[in-house]
């Protein structure tokens, strides 16, 4: 699928250091999920060079930090006007190596690119403030300023987006970045780095460490233990989150942290049913329900929940599952072998514990693809495996529930608190049910929340800090107090 690319330079081979583009002591291999054919060799880097990209991005800072913050937005929104008009060679590496149909992987090329010049438009609003005084011979002064070298560790199911959700901010209040994206999709973060080059980045203040699962490890031991790298930011899982908080530790890091989810999703009796199938659909199966915010558990009230049965069935029936440079396809590959045997896992758990298979179950046996059949598991039960655990693929349990109360109380049930949805036309509900919710977002009578202008994060065990919005560039600046006296 390569071979289709209208600009052959943005499949970049090397990791990116200083401004440089190296080869490492070895490489490793990017395959496509679809087929189980090898795209590309990467550099499998390790301890040496994670070190010379710290080396490089603090060398680079002061220089960076120094610019006005209008200097430093003039290079990302030329980034985020290249990125949109390489949108679809983009979208051709995205589908290649992670797997998701083309239309959304190119949805995910404007998403990511608009955190860009939202944060360019931010890093220009980092005010401080001048309190009153309270002793006449003395003023009082806030300042905010960059953290310094800032280190992004970021996941494979949304290759591109979520390493400019995590850098533009940094670049933006004047940080520079190493950056160490998933092993299953490094070419989509080396053509993003590849752009920021041609709009103008300046060597060292944006770095690109790739290497596989093993390496991944080492080169995370460097970056956390660094005590010049001063902020980490990581979304993935909760169990390598909390890892990485550890390794962080000795060296009092600052941490941006955006794990995992179970997210609920509540169709109340007096909710518009058409609309909440349209929802959970979107919510459920985009990306093959491998995102933190996918719903994970569906709850239906029981008036509702034969005719809310019916109709989802129906539009799960008819998604078409296949290869993401197939016309129509709507659910693509999982990224690989261990996620099919989780969802599997699942599915045979819920099965035993006496669920009932509406529609899917199994594998797609193909040469190579890692694919699964949308699946709808109805009359599921709070101790299956799918109610506990994030499913990360395209299985949705149905719940029965009687009352508001009752649902509340089986949504909150989790250690996890990310995204959740319900749907009703009761204002009153509506307020209710918003504030009782324990989670960072709620989606209501939407099952798609995500925006750059947003801050998109959550409670619980689920993370640290908010990514997008005005908060998001809060976490890349540090609060210095001045206080001036002998007035
Ligand atoms: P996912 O479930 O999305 O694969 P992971 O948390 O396993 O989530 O991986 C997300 C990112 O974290 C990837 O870039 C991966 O290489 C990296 N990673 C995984 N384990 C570690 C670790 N122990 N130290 C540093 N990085 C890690």
């Amino acid at each position: 699928p390569l071979e289709t690319l209208e600009n052959p330079g943005l499949l970049r081979t090397q990791a990116l250091i200083n401004g440089n583009w190296v080869d490492g002591p070895a490489s490793f291999a990017v395959t496509d999920p679809a087929t189980g054919r090898e795209l590309a060799q990467v550099p499998n880097l390790g301890r040496a060079d994670a070190d010379s990209a710290i080396a490089a991005a603090a060398n680079a800072l002061n220089a960076w930090r120094s610019k006005p913050a209008k200097e430093r937005a003039a290079v990302l929104v030329r980034w985020q006007q290249l990125l949109v008009k390489h949108a679809d060679d983009l979208a051709r590496l995205m589908t290649a190596e992670q797997g998701k149909p083309l239309a959304e992987a190119r949805g995910e090329v404007v998403y990511g690119a608009s955190f860009l010049d939202w944060f360019a438009e931010e890093g220009k609003r980092v005010y401080g403030e001048t309190i009153p005084t309270t002793d006449p011979t003395k003023r009082y002064l806030v300042i905010k300023q960059a953290v310094g070298v800032c280190a992004a560790i970021t996941p494979w199911n949304f290759p591109l987006a979520m390493i400019t959700r995590k850098v533009a901010p940094a670049l933006a209040a004047g940080c520079t970045v190493i950056i160490k994206p998933a092993e299953a999709t490094p070419l989509t973060a080396l053509a993003t780095a590849e752009l920021a080059q041609q709009a103008g980045m300046p060597a060292g203040v944006l770095n690109v460490l790739t290497a596989d699962s093993q390496q991944s490890i080492e080169i995370g031991q460097v970056l956390c233990e660094s005590d010049v790298v001063r902020h980490l930011s990581f979304t993935g899982s909760t169990e390598v989150g909390r890892i990485l908080m550890k390794q962080c530790a000795p060296s009092i890091k600052k941490l941006s942290l955006e794990l995992g989810g179970n997210a609920p999703f509540i169709v109340f009796d007096d909710a518009d049913l058409d609309s909440a199938v349209e929802g959970a659909i979107a919510s459920k199966y985009r990306n093959a329900g491998q995102t933190c915010v996918c719903a994970n558990r569906i709850y239906v009230q029981a008036g509702v929940y034969d005719a809310f049965l019916e109709k989802f069935a129906a539009k799960v029936g008819a998604l078409k599952t296949g290869n993401g440079f197939e016309a129509g396809v709507n659910v693509g590959p999982l990224i690989d072998d261990a996620a099919l045997q989780k969802v599997e896992t699942h599915v045979a758990d819920a099965i035993a514990l006496g669920a009932k298979l509406l529609t899917g179950g199994k594998r797609i046996e193909t040469a190579g693809g890692n694919f699964f059949e949308p699946t709808l598991l109805a009359d599921a039960t709070p101790q299956m495996l799918c109610s506990r655990e994030e499913t990360f693929g395209p299985v949705a349990p149905i719940f029965k529930f009687q009352t508001e109360e009752d649902a509340i109380r089986l949504a909150n049930s989790t250690e996890f608190g990310l995204a959740s949805y319900f749907y009703s036309r009761d204002i009153g509900r509506i307020f209710r049910v918003g504030e009782a919710l324990e989670y960072g977002m709620v989606g209501i009578n939407t099952g798609l929340i995500s925006t750059a202008e947003v801050p998109f994060g959550g409670v619980k065990q689920s993370g640290l800090g908010r990514e997008g919005g005005r908060q998001g560039i809060e976490d890349y600046v540090e609060v210095k107090y001045l206080c001036l006296g002998d007035i």
